[in-house]
């Protein structure tokens, strides 16, 4: 008598970015005709599982492709391989912000080497820094940046985050089974250990000599209590290590994201010495004949922000020093506005420069 199949086998990593990916939007197509491809319509399509490299998974591409479109942006669904120049070498650069993202995430999980991926770029994933972010300068760190402030968003919150942990408790469960035999190349899963969490909740930073003590964004406060962190918005320890947003000293010369895209006016009063100073950098905004000051805007920055500029194109970004025209006249709200305060990182985590 024949038995009658009711179920299917899925194998259970599969089933969750399957998972995963429906939740965010996309139906995933296998086959062997294609390496990763979008449609633009809602199709993720992913090679068949005999054209993947031994070390690689459905559930490693999908993850790859999520972190593709945290790096492009929503608008990135509508477009046909999320918008990317697939042919020449023009988006190598955001390829690298991909890369950089799915490390942190990945790294937050422990799953830096069993979500790795496996084409050419591997190299470059292999010789990133134990602080894939570290160097701010680098147009696809500051995309990568941007891209996780999108991960608690939907369409990728809460499917994606909530597959990595399922993810790490599939790997962490099979870890103690695993059995390598001579000559045959070890699970991905071997050795497999759920990273400790930092002391403040926030994701572990790299095991590199960072700590709180030394960090832009802990401040000291008044009657000898702790120091507090702007990051948690917390009490930290000098001598806990540092979290995943752990930056060094903050350097306005090299950032000037206060006075540029991350806000818009800036009000000027009566009692402001610009106005009458360097009038030229004030404009009346006050509607029909009631005055309102504000500084001069030239496109997305304020008119007396010099600097900035590119010296050079593409995934090196060599920008001239920030500097103020007007810094001795400035008005009131800029001078109350200090170096990492929580404006201050509000601004820089507009401009895909902080965490
Ligand atoms: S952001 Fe800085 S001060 Fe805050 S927890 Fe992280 S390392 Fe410590
Ligand atoms: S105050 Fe903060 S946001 Fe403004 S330029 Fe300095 S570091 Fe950047």
């Amino acid at each position: 008598m024949s038995r009658q199949v009711t179920h299917r086998y899925v194998d259970p990593l599969t089933e969750v970015w399957l998972g995963a990916a429906a939740d965010v939007g996309l139906r995933v197509a296998r086959s062997a005709a294609a390496y990763a491809a979008t449609d633009g319509a809602g199709t993720l399509t992913i090679g068949s599982d005999d054209t993947l490299d031994a070390d690689d998974s459905l559930a490693q591409m999908i993850f790859h492709e999520l972190c593709h479109a945290l790096v492009q942006g929503e608008a990135s669904f509508a477009a046909s391989d999320w918008g990317l120049d697939n042919v020449g070498d023009d988006d190598v650069w955001r390829e690298h912000a991909t890369l950089r993202l799915q490390r942190v995430l990945a790294g937050r999980y422990g799953l830096e080497a069993f979500f790795a991926p496996t084409t050419d770029f591997r190299a470059f994933w292999d010789a990133l820094p134990a602080d894939p972010l570290a160097d701010r300068r680098d147009a696809s760190v500051s995309h990568a940046i941007a891209g996780l402030h999108r991960v608690g968003r939907p369409p990728w919150a809460p499917a994606l985050e909530d597959a990595l942990a399922a993810t790490a408790a599939i790997v962490a469960a099979a870890a103690p089974f695993v059995r390598t035999a001579a000559g045959v190349a070890p699970s991905l899963a071997a050795g497999f250990r759920v990273p400790a969490p930092h002391p403040t909740g926030l994701p572990a930073g790299p095991a590199i000599d960072r700590r709180c003590g030394d960090c832009a964004w802990r401040h000291a406060t008044a009657g000898g209590r702790r120091p507090r962190c702007r990051q948690a918005g917390r009490a930290v320890d000098d001598a806990w290590p540092g979290c995943e947003r752990w930056e060094p000293t903050l350097d306005c010369q090299a950032c000037g994201a206060c006075c540029r895209e991350a806000y818009g006016a800036v009000a000027v009063s009566a009692r402001d010495l610009v106005r009458t100073r360097r009038p030229d950098f004030v404009v009346d905004r006050g509607p029909g004949g009631a005055h309102r000051f504000e500084l001069r805007r030239a496109g997305e920055r304020c008119a007396a922000l010099t600097g900035g500029e590119l010296e050079a194109h593409g995934e090196r970004r060599a920008v001239t020093p920030y500097a103020c025209v007007i810094y001795d006249d400035r008005p009131r709200t800029c001078r109350d506005f200090t170096t990492g305060s929580a404006h201050c990182l509000t601004a820089r985590r507009r401009v895909g420069l902080s965490l």
